[in-house]
């Protein structure tokens, strides 16, 4: 019934959806008892007054950064929140002492606002040499590069947004710091999703997706011996939506995280086995990628107001899914793709009945 073992479990604690949800890398969706903790704080507040409601919860959002942290590597006081992950590299990168003209070095899958908020602060920037077809970097060659120069920081998406691709950060992490380089890590498709202790020095991602907290909640964590000179101040934030994150992380913890993330890879492998080689559309990860983010190339001479229309002939049909355009992953080419996200609960006749749409739009 479900391509998970836990796909009835994971139903279960949500409401019925009214689509095929296979977009977990836009927004997971969250469980009753999420919504439910966000909505007994929002009355909380508005019966004892918002501040008094934040004290009376204290215990509670120590306890959810405690255990957020244990899925990121970091201690409670180690992580503070914004609104979004994008506002927390945004944060860092205001705060943080850099020299002049700071250099970072990117891995292909960059995140294209990300690029944005380097250039807008002219940084230059390089990118990590690749070790395949795929776009992993390739650690061997990076550490060779590390011994002749060094960038001010490295900066690597665990997952992009745009493949489903993991990179090898702890294996970067441990060259990087041999070679006393600090390293950012951008865990907004990886938190949830893959295993994400990795010893970087700063980590930042979001609620919403592979963790499916609410909308609104971003976090940053910094290691306190960190390579990196930054502090950053708590600063006025969604308070039942951290409640709500921790729900979620709770609700996670329950599950057991390494379970999730071997079914979340396995539900990846079975997706690419069934999308393989239908029509003249190409699987961008190899099919063993232990992730559940799947792209697919559209066929030769589709521009990306037809990668579109396939997404919304899709909706049509009943499946949620993305239309992933270019500036996703600009280093990565030109290409819209079709980005397909599953979580825990997706079922065998979804992959079917999508790859019957998109073979007939295939020619
Ligand atoms: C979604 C995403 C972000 C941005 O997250 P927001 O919470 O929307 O700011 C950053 N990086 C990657 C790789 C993402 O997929």
């Amino acid at each position: 019934m479900y391509c998970s073992e836990l796909g009835e479990q994971w139903h279960a604690a949500r409401v019925e959806p009214s689509i095929g949800h296979l977009d977990a890398a836009s927004a997971g969706r969250s469980s009753n008892a999420v919504i439910t903790t966000l909505h007994e704080h929002l009355i909380r507040e508005a019966r004892n007054g918002s501040y008094i409601a934040a004290d009376e919860r204290a215990e509670a959002l120590e306890a959810g950064r405690r255990a957020l942290g244990s899925l990121i590597g970091h201690r409670a006081e180690e992580i503070v929140f914004r609104d979004s992950a994008r506002s927390a590299l945004r944060a860092l990168l205001n705060t943080m002492a850099l020299p002049l003209s700071p250099t970072v070095w990117v891995a292909k899958n960059e995140f294209g606002p990300n690029l944005l908020e380097f250039e807008r602060r002219d940084f230059a920037v390089r990118t990590m040499p690749e070790g395949d077809v795929y776009g992993h970097v390739d650690v061997d060659s990076l550490e060779n590069m590390l011994q002749f120069e060094q960038p001010d920081f490295i900066h690597v998406c665990h997952i992009g947004s745009a493949s489903g691709l993991v990179q090898p950060v702890a294996k970067i992490v441990e060259v990087a710091h041999n070679a006393g380089v600090p390293v950012i890590v951008d865990m907004a498709q990886s938190v949830g999703h893959v295993p994400t202790v990795t010893g970087a020095d700063v980590v930042y991602g979001t609620s919403r997706k592979w963790l499916t907290g609410p909308r609104g909640v971003g976090f940053i964590a910094i290691r306190p011996d960190s390579r990196i000179d930054v502090r950053l101040l708590p600063s006025e934030s969604f308070i039942a939506g951290q409640l709500a994150l921790s729900t979620a992380v709770a609700e996670f913890l329950d599950i057991g995280q390494q379970r999730v993330y071997t079914e979340l890879a396995g539900i990846g492998r079975i997706a690419r086995e069934r999308l393989h080689g239908i029509g003249s559309w190409e699987v961008m990860e190899p099919v063993d990628e232990p992730s559940a983010l799947v792209t697919l190339a559209p066929p030769p001479g589709w521009r990306p107001a037809d990668v579109q229309a396939a997404r919304d002939r899709l909706r049509e049909i009943g499946l949620l899914v993305t239309a992933a355009d270019s500036w996703r992953a600009p280093l990565a080419g030109e290409d819209s793709l079709l980005r397909i996200s599953p979580h825990l609960d997706v079922r065998p006749e979804q992959l079917d009945q999508l790859a019957n749409a998109i073979r007939t739009m295939g020619y």
